[in-house]
């Protein structure tokens, strides 16, 4: 979601003349991004702002202007300007149009933007007419917020309750993204199986959604995240799911395999629920790449409890699955209601073993592809073996490099499921479809060479 919005943002400023830059140092404005919902990504982001105090260094004359926005901002405020006196503005939000505003009212350059200048995002993708460098997803928001209060989860107090975009600002979004000649899109949303929810009874819902966006649009992948399981019901996964154009990959969080920790986190599903779900969407899509997240170490779970979410990520047999230690994060029920009482410690020590037993999970699920043929869109066609690239995958590693071949470089595309393959090379451009024979299976990743 925070990537979507920072692509939104990026898009429109580019419309408005502005140019990125990989250099702070050579900005005109800087704008942070925040995330605050485990501790750690609100530690990078109070660290990163103090980095950035370098930059004023020379004076006013030369410096950029700091803005920091999103979740770490509503509650972290009052401390990033007391030790942070060089950022020069706080945005309370995260939705682009009300940063945007914000944003237009204090930097100068920005002003013109009050009189109305560019639209959403997608409009301005076009206009920006920039070459493509990378084939990566596409992102719609469907919906901001969340309504569901998991004990645990920051999410809501950081962004709000949920409010849906109205169904035909997804689909002119979505139109504009196909106009522009992006291959594919992915629609957001905290839980995006709540579409509809929040603008009250007889609006769409997810289905109207999904079947709006597939009629009115010809993407061949549309992809949609995330999917809270107790929402999940047998009708979406006949008339979504089993879809063709729909990718093949669900997203559904687990959490916990025990259903004591389920009720203390509020998650609003039992396991025997889970279960049912998963089978039933195995059976519209045999297809399914399944993936979810753990986490480990919450105030209530027992070694017990560990164990039981063990067996049961075992037993569906996860494709791929983010794992995180709990974090407690102040303002949630679960840091008034269940004090954090296990060491860090003993939920690391709870996490590397989930962690194991998860990586070769994958690598054994993965292994049903080598041979196979697989439709892909071309992400780069040259980056350097083994490069930076860190796509989603286990607890959010980086992929291991494949390579050492000093100077190389290899072209990557992505599967329907949104699985790096490496290729040794492509005659594609980014964004274009093409189809590949996978020839290795990772943890996280294929090796595979193009057919056709
Ligand atoms: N709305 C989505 C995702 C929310 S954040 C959902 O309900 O699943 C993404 C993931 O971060 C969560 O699924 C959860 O596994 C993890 N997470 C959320 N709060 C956390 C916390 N306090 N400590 C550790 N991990 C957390």
């Amino acid at each position: 979601m925070n990537v979507a919005d920072c692509e939104d943002i990026a898009a429109r400023l580019a419309a408005h003349g502005g140019r990125e830059v990989d250099d702070p140092c050579q900005a005109d404005l800087v704008l942070v991004n925040t995330c605050t919902v485990r501790k750690k990504a609100e530690d990078k982001a109070f660290s990163y702002l103090g980095v950035l105090k370098a930059l004023k260094r020379d004076g006013p004359a030369h410096a950029p202007y700091i803005a920091a926005m999103g979740c770490v901002v509503p509650g972290g405020g009052v401390r990033i300007s007391q030790a942070f006196p060089h950022v020069d503005l706080l945005i309370d939000y995260s939705d682009p149009d009300l940063v945007l505003a914000e944003l237009s009212e204090h930097f100068a350059p920005l002003a013109p933007w009050e009189q109305g200048l560019p639209g959403g995002n997608s409009e301005c993708r076009q206009d920006a007419g920039a070459p493509r460098v990378s084939g990566k997803h596409t992102f719609v928001t469907a919906i901001r917020g969340c309504d569901h209060l998991c004990s645990y989860c920051v999410v809501p107090a950081a962004r709000g309750p949920q409010r849906d975009v109205p169904l035909g600002e997804v689909v002119a979004m979505a139109q504009a993204h196909e106009r522009g000649g992006e291959p594919d899109i992915a629609v957001l949303g905290q839980n995006i199986l709540a579409y509809g929810r929040s603008s009250g009874p007889g609006h769409p819902g997810f289905i109207d959604l999904m079947e709006t966006l597939l009629a009115e649009t010809s993407f061949p992948w549309i992809t949609f995240l995330t999917s809270l399981a107790g929402d999940l019901t047998d009708e979406m996964c006949e008339r979504v799911i089993a879809q063709p154009r729909i990718t093949p990959l669900l997203h559904l969080p687990l959490q916990s395999g025990s259903d004591r920790v389920l009720a203390d986190m509020r998650r609003g599903y039992t396991a025997a629920h889970y279960r049912r779900m998963v089978a039933k969407a195995r059976a519209c899509r045999p297809d399914l790449y399944l993936t979810t997240d753990l986490l480990t170490g919450f105030p209530t779970e027992t070694e017990a409890d560990f164990r039981e979410t063990l067996a049961f990520a075992a037993e569906i047999g996860f494709d791929d699955a983010f794992m995180f230690a709990y974090s407690e994060r102040p303002g949630t029920h679960a840091s008034q209601a269940h004090p954090d009482r296990l060491s860090r410690a003993e939920k690391m020590a709870r996490l590397s073993e989930l962690i194991a037993r998860q990586r070769s999970i994958s690598a054994e699920r993965h292994r049903r592809f080598i041979g196979a043929e697989l439709p892909v869109i071309i992400e780069h066609t040259a980056l350097p073996v083994g490069g930076a690239l860190a796509p989603p995958g286990i607890g959010g590693n980086e992929l291991p490099p494949t390579g050492s071949g000093v100077g190389a470089t290899e072209a990557v595309a992505r599967t329907a499921f949104n699985k790096i393959v490496r290729l040794p090379a492509t005659i594609r451009k980014p964004g274009e479809y093409s189809r590949v024979r996978i020839t290795a299976a990772k943890v996280s990743s294929f090796d595979g060479e193009e057919i056709g």
